[in-house]
């Protein structure tokens, strides 16, 4: 067959083509070499959009598209793989369930929209039960009367190789509501939602309580004393009402982006995106009494899990100098530093007064697993 405009690159192969592109052929560049965000910008490169039906692509929280009513359309897509991003050996299905919603609204959250429906698509292997199976969506259904959201779809497939969860959401809102990643100036008050780095000491401790009874199947795990914490990882929330708080106090941030990967992974996408550097007060990184605890027993330094932990699904913003009032008052919402010239990096003003650039590490699918 020719090729024509249309499968033009897309020639029929003649043979197997098993292996040709895989990782042993010292010709080919793995993965790792790139990283999650090298890799999607690589492949982002091959899409422009149209922008009669797109308003923004790749690149944010959510996109968003062209809708003939006020209101724009957003989508956000995540995938959940067992082993990658959840260890069935410590959380319920149900919570589960609940967690790949939340994590998806998030998205849709931290583009100051409010989200109205979300599609499931799930492959499991033959270890999962129809009771296991329900449970899973008993924890998606709470989640969705919780936030108002419809389920209206999606796929089942079986897998190889345990439970993959994709979670697709939508939402609306106006094109004067929406914030972007790349709306923040010099000098903006950077701003965050909760606290910081729970989730991550809930995982420590989850992990840590697993070795031991993997070793010991009579001992029960000690969980007493870290309810928070472990709530944090297994049901965290999204925060709508931040959302609602922004439209009743007429707020509309300049720049935004929910917490997944970690504050400082996510500053640094806020900076690069905004074409700024920003300097945050250690001092003023909200962190809840439990975190610190955990973060002493492992002999990790408090900061380095507000920084680098992630799943808080917090909202990290900024808005403008004349703004402040505004969200000095509003509870849950702590101001942790200013946007700056780009030229001056991404810094942490520690307690002891110096000034220390911010490594932009967060969770790497490709950099940390290889
Ligand atoms: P988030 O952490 O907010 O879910 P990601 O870091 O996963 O965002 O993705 C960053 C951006 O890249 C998003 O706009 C997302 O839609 C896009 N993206 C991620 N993976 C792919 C892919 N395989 N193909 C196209 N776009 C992708
Ligand atoms: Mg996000």
């Amino acid at each position: 067959m020719e090729a024509n405009c249309e499968n033009a690159g897309i020639v029929p192969q003649s043979g197997f083509v098993i292996n040709r592109s895989m990782k042993g052929n010292e010709n080919l560049t793995p993965v790792s070499a790139l990283g999650e965000f090298g890799l999607i910008e690589r492949l982002s490169g091959k899409f422009a959009i149209n922008p009669e039906k797109t308003i923004r692509g790749i690149g944010d929280d959510a996109a968003v598209l062209q809708n003939s009513g006020e209101k724009k359309r957003l989508l956000s897509t995540d995938i959940l793989i067992e082993g990658v991003h959840f260890d069935l050996s410590f959380i319920p299905m149900q919570h589960l369930g609940y967690k790949a919603i939340v994590a998806n609204l998030s998205d849709i959250c931290a583009m100051n929209a409010v989200p109205d429906a979300v599609t499931v698509s799930i492959a499991m292997s033959n270890r999962f039960s129809v009771e296991a199976i329900e449970s899973l969506y008993d924890g998606i259904a709470l989640a969705c009367k919780k936030y108002g959201v419809d389920l209206v779809g999606g796929d089942t497939s079986s897998s190889v190789s345990g439970l993959v969860i994709s979670v697709t959401a939508s939402g609306l809102a106006t094109e004067k509501e929406i914030v972007y990643r790349d709306g923040a100036g010099t000098n903006d008050l950077v701003c965050v939602t909760g606290d910081l780095g729970a989730a991550f000491a809930g995982l420590k401790i989850l992990q840590r309580e697993k070795t031991v009874f993997m070793n010991n199947p009579d001992i029960q795990p000690e969980l007493d004393g870290y309810e928070y914490v472990i709530e944090r990882n297994m049901k965290p929330e999204a925060r709508t009402e931040t959302i609602d708080l922004f439209r009743e106090s007429k707020i509309v941030p300049g720049s935004m982006i929910d917490i997944s990967d970690g504050l400082a992974s996510e500053l640094h996408h806020l900076c690069r995106g905004s074409k700024t550097g920003a300097v945050i007060y250690e001092e003023k990184i909200p962190m809840d009494a439990q975190t610190k605890e955990v973060a002493a027993e492992f002999n990790l330094p408090a900061m380095t899990l507000a920084l680098h932990g992630g799943e808080d699904y917090e909202l990290l913003f900024t808005v403008g100098l004349e703004d402040f009032n505004k969200v000095n008052h509003l509870s849950g919402i702590h101001i942790i530093g200013h946007m700056t010239d780009p030229g001056e990096g991404v810094r942490l003003m520690t307690r002891s007064g110096g000034l220390v650039e911010i490594a932009s590490s967060g969770w790497d699918h490709f950099r940390e697993v290889e």
